[in-house]
């Protein structure tokens, strides 16, 4: 480890924070810095964070944005293209997140009884940051909590949210009628 490598700013996390990620999808060029396993997990978030700003993005991290704890689980998911930007702008080290060619050593191994989904329900569980192993009644609570931040009555008046807004409701319609339980 460098002297100066900083914490993983991940809530409760002590490790070093070696791999550096955009501090939002509107601030590419500054970065925050986490360990390996939660430069994994923010990334997968990516496009959960999409249309949230730099503070709201820190919150949810830190795990104050709903009062608990991100619940969603590392390892368990391959092949997640995520958002090209990321790439470009996230630190180099990263073929511990499986970039095709690499060794993929880092990716867990795969769920013995992993659903099958077409894409668009595929991408559904992603906007809503998801896991495709996740249960109806979890899908119904990550939809209610982002309809609370991006609807404009909720948020102020705020109506840059809406397209996310309608992402997010056009996501959970896909996965209620895709029959998973
Ligand atoms: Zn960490």
């Amino acid at each position: 480890m460098r002297r100066d490598t900083p914490v993983c700013e991940w809530d409760g996390c002590a490790l070093a924070g070696e791999h550096r990620a955009p501090k939002a999808p509107s601030q590419l060029r500054e970065y925050r810095w986490f360990c390996t396993e939660h430069a994994r997990a923010y990334n997968r978030n990516w496009n959960f964070f999409a249309g949230m700003s730099e503070s709201e993005v820190r919150h949810y991290i830190k795990g104050n944005a709903t009062g608990h704890r991100p619940t969603w689980s590392m390892g368990a998911q391959t092949g997640q293209s995520g958002d090209d930007r990321w790439r470009d702008a996230f630190d180099d080290a990263f073929d511990v997140f499986g970039e095709p060619g690499g060794t993929g050593q880092a990716e867990g191994p795969r769920p013995a009884a992993r659903r099958r989904f077409p894409p668009r329900v595929l991408a559904a569980f992603d906007s809503l940051g998801l896991e495709q192993t996740a249960t109806l009644q979890e899908v119904r609570v990550r939809y209610k909590e982002l309809v609370k931040r991006f609807h404009p009555d909720a948020n102020g008046g705020d109506r840059t949210m809406e397209g996310r807004l309608e992402q997010v409701i056009q996501a959970y319609n896909h996965l209620k009628a895709s029959g998973i339980e």
